[in-house]
C-alpha cells in the first residue's frame, strides 16, 4: 500500500459504503485519509482507580466487566446494564440504544471506560460512556492516550476514523518529497513520522512537531506555486488600458457617497498597473465594510470603457446576486451577466460577468477578457484562482480580501503580488457595540430588538446549525425560527435562510428591501453580504465560531451611520476569546489573538482559516512563513537532484500553468 493515490474503497475494511460517506468529507484517496487532520485532542491518559473516582466529573477507569445484561423496554428501547471492577472498587455502567455492545463485551472482558460519572443509589454510574476493549499485546487506540477527535459526519465517527487511519499508517510508507537536506536544515519531521505523531501522539510535543512539518508543507506549496507563477507572468503580456480620467470622475461624482482617501489611493495604484502591458496582479486588502466593492466596480468600468470584458468571481451565489444587483444599479447602460450554477443562458456580448465558480466551467464565454476580479480571494484555492486567469488573453487580476495579513507576510507568501490597502472606514461609521449576554437577559435583548424594529431597523439572528443534531447540543435555525416566530416576534416580519433554502437570493433581496425585519440564518451570510439598514447581529452559541468568523459576521452590521449592536449568547460566559472579541474591533488583532491562544492540541482546520489551501498553517505565522521563504530558494536550487520533489512541483505546476 505505498501508492498514496489509491482510492479509499480499495482499502481493507473501508469498502464501497464507507467510501461514499468519506467522499462527503472530501476523502477520496488514501492520501486524503491520512491527511484528514484531527480538529482537537482529548487527553485520556489519566486512568484512575475506581476508588478515586470524582463524582460529577469525567473519569477514566480500567477493569473487568463482572456483570452485563441487555434488556428492551416496552417501547422497544434497548438498555444495557453492566458492572465493572478493578480491585479497588465497583462501578455501574448504563448504555442506551447501543444493543451491539453485547457482541463485543461480555462477562470477563477487560475494558477502559471514559465518561461523566454520577452517584445514584449508592453507586458510581457511567451513562453511555466511551469504551475500549483491552487486548493483550495490543496498544489502545481510543482511550488511555492522547486521543484525536475528528470532525464527524453522518455515519462516520471519530472512533471509526481512528481505527482506519491507524490501520493505514501501520502499513504505508509514503515517499517524502521534501529532501532530507531540507528537512535537516529546517528541523522537520519525515512525513510518515509526522503523520503518525499527528494521529497517534505520545505527548503534546509530538503534535507540535507534526504540525510544524505539515504546516510547512502547506505554506511551501503556496510559495512555490507563487514563485513559478511570477516567472511565468514575466513572460506574458496583457491589454494596455487607457484611463479616461474625465469619464471616471463623472462616474465617481454621481455616487451617493464620497470615496475615502484610501479608496482613491488604491484606485490610482490600480490605474498605474493596468496602463502597462504587463498583467496586473494586485491584492486589495481591507477590513470588513471598508468599501472594496466600489473600487472593484470602478476598475471594471474603466475596463468596459476600453471595450474589454471583466469577470468578477465570488464564493457564494448569494454574494454574486448582490454584486449583480449593485452593478446593475450603478451601470444602467452596461450589459451585465450573472453566472451561477443555475444560469441557463449566457449573453456572451455582456461586458461584465459576475458569478461563482460556475464562471470557471464556462471557459468559452469570454471574447476579450481584460480584467479578472476575485472577491474574498482567500475562499478560493490557489489553483482555482488561476484557472479563471487561464481563460483570457492574459487579463489583469485584482483580488480582494478582508483576511488581515500583515503586508510583509503577504509579500513573503505571495511573492508575485502587489498590495493596496484600505486602512480606513468610510466616514461616519460607529464601532459596533458588542456584548456577551447572560441567558437571563435574553428577554431584554428581544425587547431591545423590537424597539429597534419599531425604528425601522433590521436584525440578523444567527445559529450554527440548520436542523437538530443528535451529537451537538447547539441551536439550529429551523427550530429557532419557529420558536421566535410563534412566541417572541409574533408581530414582526421574520424569515428563515440557510444553505438549503430554495430561493436564497430573493429572500435576501427582499430583506434588503425591508420586506422583513428579522433574518434568522446560518453563517451562510458570513461573507460579503451588505445590508446597510441592518443594525443588530445576534449570535447563538458564539463560542463555536473562530474570531475571524465572528468578526466577519459582526461586519454585516455597522454599515451605515446608525449605531449597531452585536449580541453574543454562549454557554461559556468566561470565554476569554469572546471577551477579547467584545472589546476589540480590529480584524488583524483578533486573528493574531486566536493564533496565540491556540493550544498545541488545537488544529485550525480549513473552516476556521477560511482558506482551502490551509488546514494546518496560518497566514499569520511569522516564523513559518520566514523559514518556508528561505526553503523555496533552497529547493529551487536543488530541484534536478530530487525527482520526487520535482515531480510534485511539476504536478502542481501543470495544474496551474496549463495556459492555452
Ligand atoms: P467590503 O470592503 O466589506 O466589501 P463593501 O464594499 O460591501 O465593503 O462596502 C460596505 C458598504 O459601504 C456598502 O454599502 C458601500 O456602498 C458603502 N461604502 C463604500 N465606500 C463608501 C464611502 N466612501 N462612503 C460611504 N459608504 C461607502
Ligand atoms: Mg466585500
Amino acid at each position: 500500500m505505498n501508492d498514496i493515490n489509491i482510492e479509499v474503497s480499495k482499502i481493507y475494511y473501508i469498502g464501497e459504503k464507507y467510501s461514499k460517506l468519506l467522499q462527503k468529507i472530501d476523502i477520496l484517496t488514501l492520501k486524503d485519509l491520512v491527511y484528514y487532520y484531527p480538529i482537537k485532542y482529548e487527553d485520556s491518559r489519566n486512568v484512575i482507580n475506581i476508588e478515586d473516582i470524582i463524582i460529577d466529573n469525567k473519569n477514566i477507569i480500567k477493569g473487568e466487566i463482572t456483570d452485563i445484561r441487555s434488556i428492551y423496554t416496552k417501547n422497544r428501547k434497548n438498555i444495557i446494564n453492566a458492572q465493572i471492577e478493578d480491585g479497588t472498587g465497583l462501578a455501574k455502567i448504563i448504555w442506551f440504544n447501543q444493543p451491539y455492545i453485547t457482541n463485543n463485551i461480555s462477562k470477563g472482558t477487560e475494558v477502559i471506560i471514559s465518561g461523566n460519572t454520577s452517584f445514584e443509589k449508592g453507586f458510581c454510574i457511567f451513562k453511555s460512556p466511551q469504551y475500549e476493549i483491552v487486548k493483550e499485546n495490543k496498544e489502545n487506540i481510543h482511550l488511555s492516550r492522547i486521543t484525536p477527535i475528528y470532525n464527524q459526519t453522518k455515519g462516520i465517527t471519530s472512533k471509526w476514523l481512528r481505527s482506519r487511519i491507524k490501520n493505514v499508517l501501520d502499513q504505508i510508507n509514503i515517499e517524502d518529497y521534501i529532501p532530507l537536506e531540507i528537512r535537516d536544515k529546517y528541523d522537520l519531521l519525515e512525513i510518515n513520522t509526522a503523520l503518525r505523531k499527528l494521529h497517534f501522539p505520545e505527548n503534546f510535543e509530538d503534535i507540535t512537531q507534526a504540525k510544524k512539518r505539515l504546516g510547512f508543507e502547506e505554506i511551501l506549496y503556496i510559495q512555490i506555486i507563487s514563485y513559478l507563477r511570477k516567472e511565468e507572468r514575466k513572460k506574458r503580456s496583457s491589454y494596455k488600458i487607457i484611463i479616461d480620467k474625465s469619464k471616471i470622475e463623472e462616474f465617481i461624482n454621481k455616487l451617493d457617497f464620497k470615496l475615502t482617501e484610501s479608496q482613491i489611493r488604491s484606485i490610482n495604484e490600480i490605474y498605474s498597473d493596468i496602463e502597462k502591458d504587463i498583467p496586473m496582479n494586485r491584492l486589495l486588502e481591507g477590513d470588513v465594510g471598508s468599501g472594496k466593492t466600489i473600487v472593484a466596480l470602478i476598475t471594471a468600468y474603466i475596463t468596459y470603457l476600453n471595450n474589454l470584458q471583466t469577470a468578477i468571481m465570488v464564493p457564494t451565489s448569494v454574494l454574486a446576486q448582490q454584486h449583480y444587483n449593485n452593478a446593475k444599479q450603478l451601470f444602467k447602460d452596461i450589459r451585465i451577466q450573472l453566472v451561477t450554477s443555475k444560469t441557463k443562458r449566457i449573453d456572451r456580448t455582456a461586458s461584465i460577468f459576475i458569478g461563482t465558480h460556475a464562471l470557471l466551467s464556462n471557459k468559452e464565454i469570454f471574447k476579450n477578457l481584460g480584467l479578472v476580479i476575485i472577491d474574498e480571494q482567500h475562499r478560493f484555492g490557489i489553483r482555482q484562482r488561476e484557472t479563471l486567469v487561464d481563460k483570457g488573453y492574459y487579463p489583469h487580476i485584482l483580488t480582494m480580501t478582508a483576511t488581515p495579513i500583515p503586508r510583509t507576510l503577504a509579500l513573503g507568501i505571495y511573492g508575485d503580488l502587489d498590495i493596496s490597502r484600505l486602512d480606513e472606514m468610510p466616514k461616519g461609521r460607529l464601532k459596533v457595540k458588542t456584548y456577551i449576554v447572560p441567558d437571563n437577559r435574553r428577554a431584554d435583548t428581544y425587547n431591545f430588538i423590537k424597539e429597534k424594529i419599531k425604528l425601522k431597523e433590521q436584525a440578523f439572528i444567527l445559529c450554527p446549525l440548520i436542523s437538530e443534531s443528535e451529537k451537538l447540543q447547539l441551536k439550529n435555525v429551523e427550530n429557532e425560527y419557529k420558536h421566535l416566530k410563534e412566541n417572541i416576534f409574533t408581530t414582526e416580519k421574520i424569515v428563515l435562510l440557510h444553505g438549503k433554502t430554495k430561493d436564497k437570493d430573493s429572500i435576501l433581496s427582499r430583506f434588503k428591501d425591508r420586506e422583513y425585519d428579522i433574518l434568522v440564518s446560518t453563517p451562510i451570510i458570513e461573507v460579503g453580504i451588505d445590508i446597510s439598514n441592518a443594525t443588530i447581529m445576534l449570535i447563538e452559541d458564539a463560542e463555536r465560531f473562530g474570531l475571524a468568523q465572528l468578526h466577519q459576521l459582526r461586519g454585516r452590521v455597522g454599515r451605515s451611520s446608525k449605531e449597531s449592536f452585536c449580541f453574543l449568547f454562549t454557554s461559556n460566559k468566561d470565554n476569554e476569546r469572546l471577551k477579547f472579541f467584545a472589546k476589540n474591533n480590529n480584524g488583524l488583532e483578533l486573528a493574531e489573538f486566536d493564533l496565540r491562544k491556540r493550544g498545541p492540541g488545537e488544529i485550525y482546520g480549513k473552516n476556521q482559516s477560511g482558506n482551502p489551501d490551509l488546514k494546518m498553517a496560518s497566514l499569520l505565522d511569522v516564523e513559518l512563513i520566514k523559514i518556508t521563504k528561505n526553503a523555496v530558494v533552497d529547493i529551487v536550487k536543488i530541484l534536478d537532484k530530487y525527482p520526487a520533489l520535482e515531480n510534485e512541483i511539476r504536478q502542481a505546476q501543470n495544474k496551474i500553468l496549463t495556459i492555452n
